[in-house]
């Protein structure tokens, strides 16, 4: 298989500068962009433009420059509203990352209308940050938590769905794509779900909003979330969706500037949506990012991602199969795998698997993945996690598996 048969016209690999430089004296083989992706080079120059010729403290100034960085800012909400298709700008809430869209639900829905003997439904592959708060959400509230728990294959089957979700259930948190296995969860079956027994659910974009187009009508997330990091903007922007109705009734998360409408000494009232949610000096340089980021994604279009992410997947798969020392967890064949391929080599620590690699200039993740609930579940502590983006070529897969080949010589 050749570069030039996966790298798709559309995608200029020269867009990406820190894929063209060195590590170890190698040429850098970027293999965990499910951690963070790297930026092309339209993002940095939306964000450098903004900061030499637009910046300025947004909605605050009654001066051009200012009213100009409004406009950006809000410009980037409407285009973040299309993008996953919500009803109206005001659902779309600005945030650091997924992590901080997650606690604002927990701490401003949960911390309120979760009641005690109410149940909370996650998966047993969710990230720490769509586990943690809600575990803090149950303690506070007297709420008990409880797991779908994966089939042999990682999958989450609608046996386990139905048992597990029923009518003391009020809340499901869900992950689209997990960050280990790569599975892509039936989430629309499972919010459904949730609604039939009259529960809220949030889905959990971070890991399939880079891969694959997300409509959050078609699939009725009440929430959903994700962090412009994952999808080639700048890190420090995330955006969490919620439906009106249920923003609407919930209590600010954060306080202070920029949230109020009228302030008095013993009390305040709120600003309208999205502003409720978004206290303080909010991160404009990052949304023009995440806005260039959503333009990058549309030029080079949904199809083309998947395609390539996919034959790169196949690809380093069917490499890595030929390998009898090697584990891959899972599903059992490539298929349902969304960028991620998590793996062990017998008698290989994974750290020292990532180091080895690393002197070859390949930069993979090892370790718990932030979601040690999951890989207690599959009885085992640590993983090599190989994840693949459409910057990627066959060459980067060669270079890594003919180093994943070393590693056991290496060690002895
Ligand atoms: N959810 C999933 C599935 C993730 O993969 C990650 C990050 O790896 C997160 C949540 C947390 O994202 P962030 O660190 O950007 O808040």
């Amino acid at each position: 298989m050749s570069a030039n048969k996966l790298v798709q016209a559309g995608v200029d690999l020269s867009d990406f500068p820190i894929l063209q430089t060195k590590t170890h004296g190698k040429r850098l083989v970027y293999l965990d962009s499910a951690a963070t992706a790297q930026k092309p080079l339209p993002v940095l120059d939306a964000v450098r433009h903004y900061y030499e010729e637009e910046n300025a403290n947004p909605h605050r100034g009654n001066y051009e420059l200012s009213v100009l960085a409004t406009e950006r800012y809000e410009e980037a909400r409407a285009l973040t509203r299309a993008f996953i298709n919500a009803k109206e700008d005001a659902e779309i809430i600005f945030t650091r990352n997924t992590t901080e869209s997650l606690n604002l639900i927990a701490y401003s829905y949960g911390m309120h209308f979760i009641q005690e003997g109410d149940e909370i439904v996650l998966s047993i592959a969710e990230h720490h940050s769509n586990l943690i708060p809600w575990q803090q959400v149950a303690k506070a509230r007297g709420a008990t938590l409880k797991y779908l728990y994966l089939d042999k294959n990682g999958r989450i089957t609608e046996e386990e769905i139905n048992e597990k979700i029923t009518e003391k259930t009020r809340l499901v948190a869900i992950v689209h794509v997990s960050n280990v296995l790569g599975t892509v969860n039936p989430v629309k079956e499972i919010v459904n779900k949730a609604h039939n027994v009259g529960a809220v659910a949030v889905v959990d974009l971070a890991q399939s909003i880079p891969h694959f187009p997300v409509d959050v009508q078609d699939i009725d997330a009440d929430f959903a979330v994700f962090s412009g990091h994952k999808m080639l903007s700048p890190m420090g922007i995330g955006v969490l969706y919620g439906k009106r109705e249920l923003l609407e009734k919930m209590p600010p998360f954060l306080f202070g500037g920029d949230m109020i409408e009228y302030v008095y000494e013993q009390e305040a009232t709120f600003a309208p949506l999205p502003a409720k949610f978004e206290a303080g000096t909010q991160n404009v340089g990052g949304a023009v990012g995440l806005a260039a980021a959503i333009r990058y994604i549309q030029k080079v279009g949904y199809d083309r991602i998947r395609e390539i992410d996919s034959k790169l997947v196949h690809y380093a798969f069917s490499r890595l199969r030929e390998l009898d020392y090697i584990t891959i967890y899972g599903d059992g064949g490539a298929g349902n795998r969304c960028g991620v391929i998590s793996f062990n080599i017998r008698d290989a620590h994974p750290h020292d698997v990532a180091s080895i690699l690393d002197a070859d200039g390949v930069a993979i993740r090892a370790g718990h993945h932030c979601a040690q609930p999951l890989l207690r579940y599959l009885g085992i502590n640590a993983t090599c996690r190989a994840s693949f983006y459409f910057y990627n070529t066959p060459e980067d897969v060669d270079t890594f598996v003919e180093s994943v080949k070393k590693v056991r010589g290496v060690l002895g």
